[in-house]
């Protein structure tokens, strides 16, 4: 493991949200989408199922994604102001079976709210161990997908939508076509 398990959690669940959108789709539709999203990605705690937390999700998510393309200096200046506008306070707890983690807002603070300040926990542990470096955009020429490489050699190069196998298959097709030609 490379960073603490709810650092990993944190990062792993904020590149799937940003990935819910891109320039000509949207994965969060409507809040039944939501529900679904907050299902596959063991998000807990409060959940409203309303249009307003639907929108406050959606809109939350541009702010993310500018950490996968901003400097050091700009991921900082997006994290402190996350951390601030969410009146984030660190606190140990522990619920769900889970060993001691840190949560930084309630458990009933809107969803939006916790999504936020669980990013900017997470990319804090980033910055504080100069591995920036991890967060990518997926190499897949048709793909804007960002990705956390949490690979021991650094080597991961494409996103969870099977861009790897589409770009496998691609080459395989071009190294026939060359060899037939
Ligand atoms: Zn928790
Ligand atoms: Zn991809």
């Amino acid at each position: 493991m490379l960073f603490a398990h709810d650092t990993e959690c944190g990062l792993t669940a904020t590149a799937a949200l940003v990935n819910t959108t891109g320039p000509d789709r949207e994965g969060l539709p409507d809040v039944a989408a939501l529900d679904e999203f907050f299902t596959a990605h063991a998000w807990t705690g409060r959940h409203e199922h309303t249009e307003a937390e639907l929108r406050d999700v959606r809109a939350l998510r541009p702010r993310l994604r500018r950490l996968w393309h901003a400097d050091p200096d700009e991921v900082v200046a997006i994290v402190n102001a996350l951390l601030r506008e969410s009146h984030a306070l660190p606190q140990l707890i522990r619920h769900d079976d889970e060993p001691y983690h840190l949560h930084a807002v309630p458990r009933d603070a809107p969803l939006a709210t916790r999504m936020a300040v669980e990013a900017a926990m997470a990319m804090a542990d980033l910055v504080r161990m100069d591995e920036l470096s991890r967060l990518r955009v997926c190499d897949h020429p048709d793909c804007d997908n960002v990705l956390v490489d949490l690979s021991k050699n650094r080597s991961r190069r494409f996103c969870d939508a099977g861009c790897g196998n589409r770009a496998a298959v691609s080459a395989y097709r071009a190294r026939r076509a060359a060899a037939q030609s």
